[in-house]
């Protein structure tokens, strides 16, 4: 294996394992307060997250499943920029399986 290979290998590693943690944290939030999360029809917005309440609003005709992530992460990172949430919402988006998505929509599908 070259050097930039094995980076690239290290790099994967982390990707999983920061997936894994997020993937924790979004199914704590669930079980604590996943009747937090709506599904609504909203108006120039796909989601959002609204921290004095705590709730999760996804416009179920858009993107779901990248939107909860997108929600999530603003609740779990509240002072991160826009910017870094999109950043972090394609990176999760391009490492997750599918395995780890039917993980997600089911337990999601508990409380919505
Ligand atoms: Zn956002």
């Amino acid at each position: 294996m070259n050097k930039d290979s094995n980076k690239s290998s290290q790099k994967d590693k982390k990707r999983k394992t920061e997936l894994a943690v997020f993937i924790r944290n979004l199914n704590l939030f669930l079980k604590e307060q996943g009747d937090n999360v709506h599904l609504k029809k909203l108006r120039g917005r796909e989601g959002y997250y609204d921290p004095a309440t705590e709730e999760i609003a996804i416009d179920y005709r858009k993107e779901f499943l990248s939107t909860l992530v997108h929600e999530v992460i603003h609740h779990l990172h509240p002072y991160w920029s826009e910017n870094k949430v999109v950043q972090k919402e394609r990176e999760i988006m391009n490492t997750i399986t599918v395995r780890q998505c039917k993980n997600i929509i089911v337990m999601v599908a508990r409380y919505i």
